[in-house]
């Protein structure tokens, strides 16, 4: 064997053991095979072998690897280490992993994805959705709620709280319908299809508020008083962290409490005075109890040593003399129930902070803690029930409206945002299907939760813009018709509350993901930060060389996957989605190198380097919400009619984290280090395209034709062809013109001229008189005609109706 052939050899069984992950021992014991067969072969030389262990005895000799290696890089790591406050310390704590982690780790297990159970509806939150979820959709008047009462009408509010509605996530044994995240997150998406007012009516006390951190955190004695009427309506909760200077930085209230003796209710009682001005305050108007959020403290030190206790959660009933509330803010023509609350030196007993006493100074890991799950389910529902509907309604408006002798959604120009509006719809529903069936797996995923939260109402602002450009006018126009604007005027709600957007992307997704995901760098810092000298050297040094091996495997598997086109991989299915899982896997494992690279050479500085973050989190996002798109295909049993809608959101997905790689690159500080990220990753540049123009084209088509695949992307919304709901009535008028356009053009071809596709009662009857078309086929052009004036008129006013009236 010659020299060459054995090098070959070594780099070939180089790659494949790092490919594979091989560990260190593996890795020499393999060497030390190879160098044996080369000393055989007279390649080997008494050099090789000295210099083979020179690194390999350091390495593999774990008192000399600690001491001459771990040691002074644990020096190193504890240099350059990211500052962490206490509050960021407990959001990363807070919450679990789940399938994110396979992602970043770089090798995802696509049968564990397929695995996870598909979430179901039990009889019982069926029943409620198909009963009093569907009852109160109809109750509900978009354009009296926001153009009128400025408020859901009282038969609604009463409603809700009689069908329990504001109790969804409160359990049984208190009264509650203590429903799964997935049913929860199907009545929003439902009540979406209506009013916006009423999803945020419904959600916000579903979600991070007095029921969910009492359930989780309070005493028997809260638990037993609140819950039961929280459950009833009895009790309408808000919850109260922002304050006009801190939002974003909501770790950083100013609002505070100072205990003291005091008198409460005519005795006198351990207490704190708390002094608050907060903004923005979803239900504050109307609640009866106030969740506040304030930071303790203790200077006579009548409860404990310390001064400071730090961000506290209590509940106050807001008729307690000093609590203000009442005064409304006016969000975007969306008036839910949202106002401030202030209260000078208002004294209550301690026993009012939730949990007691002993939960002062824990507010905050209780607030990250259920922010992890709730984040998941609110937000990204009511945004995906929002595209869902406007899809349909938007798919039927396109076939119905013509222009130019044609129905607008044949215009390749307008194939392309319905086609946008299509895929997004069915990736959506696949991520909050994904999201909410891991939450009822037990999860808390935080991770997830921003991810879902920031792509799926950015996806939502996107969608409604595209559909307002399709309905031009129609959409611009207000009044009962109009199903579009409110929502085109709320988008940025969704996008501010919980984390507002620009701040999820650039600090959360990532610095979360990087440091919870990681298989290593959670031990490291670990590790770092351990005062115990020995155990710190000893778990760094595992961690390091774990860290090691991981770092060069993905950098292998980055080199083989772009230099083989990543096309010689196992996949789970060998069908038309075999090539999204390989891509998938080859970006995945990029991700995985991109994190180290970014890391290891920004150090402590990655946290302020935001866009370099954005974009990693942008990696990994796009990579969840494609494996959400798979699964849901699969769940589904692989519906080949919706491969199109698949296709879309995965070549989107793919193209986008491709942009995301390119971009980062381009702007990585390092310029030597981006010059190898670029030859490993784009060795022959970038090459995916986005969604092509036919396959937006078979978009637009099924959004235009009704079919189970339709029906698919609708499931679960409201739907009623009821003439007082547009966009139920919409579905008809599409059924309708689908069966009528045959009539037309044999009517038209019968009378041997071509008439306009409007005022098909006048088509029907000339075209009956001549014999052309049967007295059915006439009703039919006729009730059509009505139906299509509809979906194509808008509202106008008296100028008196439109002035502000007191
Ligand atoms: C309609 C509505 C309902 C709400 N309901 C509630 C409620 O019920 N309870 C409650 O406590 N709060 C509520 N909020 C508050 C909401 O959560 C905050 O508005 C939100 O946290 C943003 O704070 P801010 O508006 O002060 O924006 P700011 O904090 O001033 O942020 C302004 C911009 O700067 C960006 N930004 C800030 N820091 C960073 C950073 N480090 N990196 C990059 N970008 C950054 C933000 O993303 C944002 O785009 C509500 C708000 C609204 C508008």
């Amino acid at each position: 064997m010659e020299f060459f052939t054995w090098v070959v050899i070594v780099i070939a069984l180089c790659i494949f053991m790092a490919y594979n992950r091989a560990s260190l021992s593996t890795f020499s014991l393999a060497f030390i095979a190879l160098m044996a067969l080369g000393t055989f072969l007279d390649i080997v030389s008494f050099f090789g072998w000295f210099f083979f262990a020179i690194i390999a005895i350091p390495l593999n000799v774990s008192s000399i690897r600690k001491e001459y290696i771990s040691a002074p890089l644990l020096k190193v790591f504890r240099s350059i280490m990211p500052d962490m406050s206490t509050t960021e310390q407990e959001a990363i704590d807070a919450g679990t992993t789940w399938f994110e982690a396979e992602l970043f780790k770089g090798n995802p297990n696509w049968t564990k994805l397929h695995n996870y159970p598909k979430p179901r509806l039990s009889a019982e939150e069926l029943a409620f959705l198909n009963g009093p979820v569907e009852e109160v959709c109809a109750m509900t008047n978009d354009w009296e709620v926001t153009h009128e009462l400025a408020d859901l009408s009282p038969e609604v509010w009463q409603y809700l709280k009689d069908k329990k509605f504001f109790a969804m996530i409160i359990k049984k044994e208190f009264g509650g319908l203590d429903f799964s995240a997935f049913a929860q997150s199907r009545v929003l998406q439902k009540l979406s299809s209506v009013s916006s007012v009423l999803a945020s009516t419904v959600g916000v006390p579903n979600s991070l508020g007095p029921a969910e951190l009492l359930q989780h955190y309070g005493t028997e004695e809260q638990k037993n008083y609140y819950l039961p009427r929280l459950a009833t309506g009895e009790e309408i909760p808000c919850f109260a962290l922002t304050s006009p200077e801190a939002g974003s930085d909501a770790s950083s209230i100013p609002d505070f409490g100072v205990v003291c003796k005091g008198e409460f209710e005519g005795k006198e009682v351990l207490g704190m005075k708390l002094t608050w001005d907060k903004r923005y305050i979803t239900l504050a108007p109307v609640a009866t109890v106030l969740g506040l959020a304030f930071k303790l403290r203790d200077p006579d030190h009548l409860i404990g040593e310390k001064d400071d206790y730090g961000i506290t959660c209590a509940l106050i009933p807001t008729d307690i003399e000093g609590v203000i509330t009442g005064r409304r803010h006016f969000p975007l023509n969306i008036p839910f129930q949202n106002g401030p609350t202030q209260g000078n030196e208002v004294f209550v007993p301690l026993d009012f902070i939730i949990g007691g006493a002993e939960m002062a100074g824990q507010g905050w890991r209780m607030l990250v803690e259920c922010l992890s799950v709730g984040r998941a389910i609110t937000l990204p529902s009511n945004s995906t029930g929002g595209v869902k509907s406007l899809a349909l309604a938007t798919g039927a408006y396109a076939r119905i409206r013509r222009q130019f002798k044609l129905s607008i959604g044949k215009m390749e120009g307008v194939q392309e945002p319905l086609a946008r509006i299509g895929g997004n719809a069915y990736l959506m529903d696949a991520v909050t299907t994904m999201s909410t069936g891991a939450i009822d797996l037990g999860e808390k995923p935080s991770v997830i939760s921003a991810i879902a939260k920031y792509h799926l109402t950015e996806k939502m602002r996107q969608c409604v813009s595209d559909a307002m450009d399709i309905h031009g006018g129609k959409g611009i126009c207000m009044g009962k018709g109009n199903y579009l604007a409110r929502n085109y005027q709320g988008a940025p709600i969704a996008i501010t509350v919980e984390g507002a957007n620009i701040l999820t992307r650039s600090m959360i997704i990532y610095g979360q993901g990087a440091i919870r995901c990681h298989p290593y760098v959670l031990a490291e810092i670990a590790a770092a930060k351990n005062e115990d000298a020995k155990e710190a050297l000893d778990d760094f040094d595992h961690a390091l060389f774990g860290h090691i091996g991981f770092s060069i495997s993905n950098i292998c598997r980055s080199l083989w996957f772009s230099f083989t086109g990543s096309r010689l991989q196992k996949t789970p299915f060998s069908d038309q989605t075999t090539r999204y899982y390989q891509l998938l896997n080859r970006f995945s494992s990029n991700l995985a190198m991109l994190s180290d690279i970014s890391m290891a050479t920004l150090g402590g500085e990655l946290k302020r380097k935001e866009r370099i973050s954005a974009r990693l989190g942008d990696v990994l996002s796009y990579l969840y919400l494609a494996s959400a798109t798979l699964k849901r295909y699969n769940d589904e049993g692989r519906q080949i009619e919706d491969f199109p809608l698949v296709q879309w959101a995965l070549e989107d997905s793919l193209y986008k984290i491709q942009e995301a790689i390119d971009d980062l690159i381009s702007n990585f500080p390092n310029k030597g280090v981006a010059l190898f990220l670029r030859f490993t990753i784009f060795p022959l540049g970038t090459w995916l395209q986005k969604p092509s123009d036919a396959i937006d084209q078979k978009v637009a088509e099924i959004l235009q034709t009704p079919s189970e695949t339709r029906s698919r992307i609708g499931k679960w919304q409201y739907l009623k062809r009821d003439p007082a709901f547009p966009m139920g009535q919409l579905e008809q008028t599409l059924e309708d013109i689908v069966a009528c356009e045959p009539i037309y053009t044999k009517a038209c071809k019968g009378l041997g001229k071509y008439l306009p596709f409007y005022k098909l009662n006048l088509v029907a009857e000339e075209a009956l008189a001549a014999g052309i078309i049967t007295q059915e086929e006439a009703d039919l052009l006729s009730k059509t005609e009505i139906g299509r004036k509809a979906a194509i008129d808008v509202d106008d006013f008296d100028s008196e109706d439109l002035r502000l009236k007191k």
